[in-house]
Order: structure tokens, then sequence, then C-alpha cells
């Protein structure tokens, strides 16, 4: 177990069985580290964390909106109370409202850029207080290829995404030195309970633009977070790396 003895925390870690997060964490799991769960909702998380409990794993989970300093705050420093560590943050919550921008409401705006792009500068300065100390750690953010390539319709979520990424670069150098690095995943389309709803449609005409030609699952995304945890990852920093079937080359 390459993960024996760390902890993780794994924020939007929930959603009935086919989250990214849920996946993410299961992994880190499987390799022996203590989890952390954070959703929006108490049901979804607590059933992560039993899950994991019943896997064999430890999993405490937060009912928590990463957007909020003061809650995000409080479950980083009960997460310290109860393992006296954190050694990965996964900044996984995130959502769309998704519209086209002269139909775009001021809180559509708000709301996707407090959860995906400021919830992810909350829990990583959290994190990173305690990181510095130990120096060691290792931050994931997933970001979206849509952060790079932008989409119609997506304004909003294509610029938390892409922000996403500038935050990485600018924290990863800032950590550098402290043996912490900071990485992006950007996962392409993903079968989730987030892209359910988009309908058969548009699922056929992604496929279309999919070279490998097949959807991505929540565990090839997590294949890829798992690594950027383990020691043969160490010399990664400061990268955003795609997992999208080569939609996005
Ligand atoms: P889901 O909608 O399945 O899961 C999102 C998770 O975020 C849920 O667990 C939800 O909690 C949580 N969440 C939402 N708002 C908050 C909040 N304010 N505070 C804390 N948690 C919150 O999405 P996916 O698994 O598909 O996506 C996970 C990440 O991957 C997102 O950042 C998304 O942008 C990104 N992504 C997804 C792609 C895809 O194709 N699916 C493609 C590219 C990127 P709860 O369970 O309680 O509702």
């Amino acid at each position: 177990m390459k993960l024996e003895g760390e902890v993780a925390l794994v924020t939007g870690a929930g959603k009935g069985g086919r989250g990214i997060g849920q996946a993410i964490a299961l992994a880190l799991a499987r390799e022996g580290a203590k989890i952390a769960v954070a959703s929006f909702s108490v049901e979804s998380g607590v059933a992560l964390a039993e899950q994991v409990r019943q896997a064999g794993g430890e999993a405490v989970s937060y009912q928590v909106d990463v957007s909020d300093a003061v809650q995000v705050d409080r479950m980083v420093a009960d997460i310290l109370s109860r393992y006296g560590r954190l050694d990965v943050l996964v900044n996984n919550a995130g959502i769309t409202r998704d519209t086209l921008l002269l139909r775009m409401t001021e809180e559509q705006w708000d709301a996707v850029l407090d959860i995906n792009l400021k919830g992810a500068f909350l829990c990583t300065r959290a994190a990173a207080r305690q990181m510095l100390r130990q120096k060691k750690g290792r931050v994931i953010n997933i970001t979206s290829i849509l952060g790079v390539t932008g989409n119609a319709g997506q304004a909003n979520y294509s610029a938390s995404k892409a922000g996403m990424i500038g935050f990485t670069k600018a924290v990863a150098r800032e950590m550098a030195s402290r043996n912490i690095t900071v990485n992006a995943v950007a996962p392409g389309y993903i079968e989730t309970a987030m892209t359910a709803g988009l309908g058969k449609q548009i699922e056929k005409e992604v496929l279309q633009r999919v070279p490998l030609g097949r959807l991505g699952q929540p565990e090839d995304v997590a294949g890829l977070v798992l690594f950027l945890c383990l020691p043969e990852a160490s010399y990664i920093t400061g990268q955003v790396i795609h997992v999208d079937g080569g939609m996005a080359m």
C-alpha cells in the first residue's frame, strides 16, 4: 500500500456512485490513505465514507460548502485534530450553470466561480498551512479541457476552469521549495451525474470528437490522480494533464 499513513482530503466526493470524486476517494483508500470526503449534501458524503470503511479503509465525511472560508477552515482543523496530518488535497468539487453569454445571470456566473475557483483557493490555503509545516504535500486540482479550449454556453465554467490552471501554476511555484507539488488534471467528457443530463445527442456528438472512441469513466481520472500522489510523481509540478481520450490535443 503506497499511501499507508497518509491523509487525503477529496472535495466534491459524493453523488451516489458515479462521481469523479468518489472514484478518486476509493482509489486513494485502496492504497491505504485515510480519506476525508467533503460534499455539499450530508447524505452523499456519509454514503461514500461508509463505502470506504466497508472496503476496510478509514474515512470521515464533512458536509461543507467549499466556497465558505469559515466552513473550509473548520473542516481542515477537524481533520488535523483527528489525524494530525494532511498529505493530499484533491480540489474536485464543481458545478455547471450552462447558458449562452447574453442570457447568463450574475448569479449563474458567481455560483460557478465561487464553487469551482474560489473553493479551490480556500481549500488549498487551509491545507497548505499544514503541508508547509510538514514540508510535504500534493495538491491536485480537477480542472477541465474546457478551461483550455472554451465551450459555447459555458463561459462561466470555462473561465473557472481556466482560472484553476493559472492558480495551479502560481501555487506550484510558491510551494515547490517546500516539497509540495501542485498539478491540474483536465478531464474530457466523463460519464457522471454532471454529464448525465446532457442527453444522447450531445453524447453522440462528443463521441465523434474522441480519438479513442469511448467516453471517459471516473476511474480513468482517478488513476491519474492516484499516480500524482505517489513517490513516482515527486518530480512533476505545475502541469496540466489531460484525461480526455485525445479530445483536446
Ligand atoms: P458531480 O456533479 O457528479 O459531482 C460534483 C460534486 O461536487 C458533488 O459531490 C457535489 O456534492 C460537490 N459539490 C457541489 N457544490 C459543492 C459545494 N459548494 N461544496 C462542496 N461540494 C460541492 O460532478 P463530476 O463528478 O462529473 O465532476 C467532478 C469534477 O470534475 C468537477 O470539478 C467537474 O467540473 C470536473 N469535470 C467533470 C467532467 C465530466 O465530464 N463529468 C469533465 C471535466 C471536469 P453533492 O454530492 O453533495 O451534491
